[in-house]
C-alpha cells in the first residue's frame, strides 16, 4: 500500500460511507472549503495568471478574474489528492477556458513547469527512483521526491515496485479514487467477517452462562467442570484476527 496514501482523509465524517466512500473534487462539492483552497492558491500565486502572465495590476477599469484551476480534473481524483500545491495553480478567466481538459503535459508546458514535465517525460521512457531521477536531471532529490509525490497523488505517476515510478495517464490509469473505493469495499468485507465471529462468540457464552447457571443449581459438579471447559475453550480458540493486508494496486 502506497504510505502517503491516508484513508482517513477521504473518509472523513461527514460522507455516507455506505454509499460514497470517494469524494471527487468536482464542482457539486467545492463550497465553503474550495473557496478557502482557491483563495490559498491565489494568494501564492500573487494573482498572477501562471499561464500568460496578465494580473489585476495591468487593468485598472476592467479587473481580470482570477480563478483556480485544477491540471487534472478533480473527476479523477479524490479531494485531498486533487488539492495538492502542483495540482492548482492560478490563472486568468480566458486561460483557464484554454488549459482546461488538456493533456497534463501540454498543460505543464504553458505555465513553464518545466520541472514537472521533464519528470514525466523521463519516466516514461524508463522507470526510475526519485534518486536516479535527481542524478539524471542532476537536481535536489528533495525537489524530485516532493514533484514526484505529488504526481503519484495527481495520478500522473505510479509506484513499480523497488521505488521506481513510471508516468501513467491520469485519465485512464486506475485513479487513486479508484483504489480507496476498492480498499473501502475489502475493509466493509473484514469488518462483516468479524461482526459475525462477535456474534457467534457472544451466543455462545450467553448459552454456556445459562447452563452454568442451571447446572449450578443442580449441584452437578461434572457437569459444572464440562460446561466450564467449553467456555474457556471457545474464549481461546475464537480468532478475532483478520487478515486485513489489503491489495489496493
Ligand atoms: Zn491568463
Amino acid at each position: 500500500m502506497n504510505p502517503k496514501w491516508d484513508l482517513s482523509e477521504v473518509l472523513d465524517e461527514e460522507q455516507d460511507v455506505d454509499t460514497n466512500p470517494v469524494e471527487f473534487d468536482v464542482p457539486a462539492s467545492r463550497s465553503y472549503d474550495w473557496e478557502k483552497r482557491a483563495t490559498e492558491i491565489k494568494e501564492r500565486d500573487n494573482y498572477v495568471c501562471q499561464r500568460c502572465g496578465n494580473h489585476n495590476g495591468n487593468y485598472e477599469n476592467y479587473p481580470l478574474t482570477m480563478e483556480a484551476h485544477h491540471l487534472v480534473p478533480g473527476k479523477y481524483l479524490s479531494k485531498p489528492d486533487a488539492r495538492v500545491e502542483l495540482n492548482l495553480i492560478a490563472v486568468c478567466e480566458s486561460c483557464h477556458g484554454y488549459l482546461e481538459g488538456s493533456h497534463i503535459e501540454w498543460q505543464l508546458n504553458e505555465i513553464g513547469r518545466d520541472d514537472a514535465l521533464q519528470i514525466l517525460s523521463v519516466l516514461k521512457e524508463r522507470s526510475l527512483s526519485p534518486y536516479l531521477l535527481s542524478q539524471k536531471l542532476e537536481t535536489s532529490e528533495d525537489c524530485v521526491r516532493s514533484l514526484v509525490s505529488q504526481l503519484e497523488r495527481m495520478n500522473c505517476v505510479t509506484a513499480q515496485g523497488g521505488g521506481r515510478y513510471r508516468t501513467v495517464c491520469p485519465a485512464t490509469a486506475k485513479s487513486t479514487a479508484d483504489r480507496v473505493r476498492l480498499r473501502w469495499k475489502q475493509e466493509q468485507a473484514v469488518r462483516r467477517s468479524l461482526e459475525e465471529t462477535l456474534s457467534e462468540f457472544r451466543q455462545t457464552l450467553t448459552t454456556g452462562l445459562d447452563e452454568l447457571e442451571s447446572t449450578l443449581e443442580a449441584g452437578d459438579r461434572d457437569q459444572v467442570e464440562a460446561t466450564l471447559e467449553r467456555l474457556q475453550n471457545t474464549i481461546r480458540t475464537t480468532n478475532f484476527e483478520e487478515d486485513i493486508t489489503l491489495n489496493d494496486r
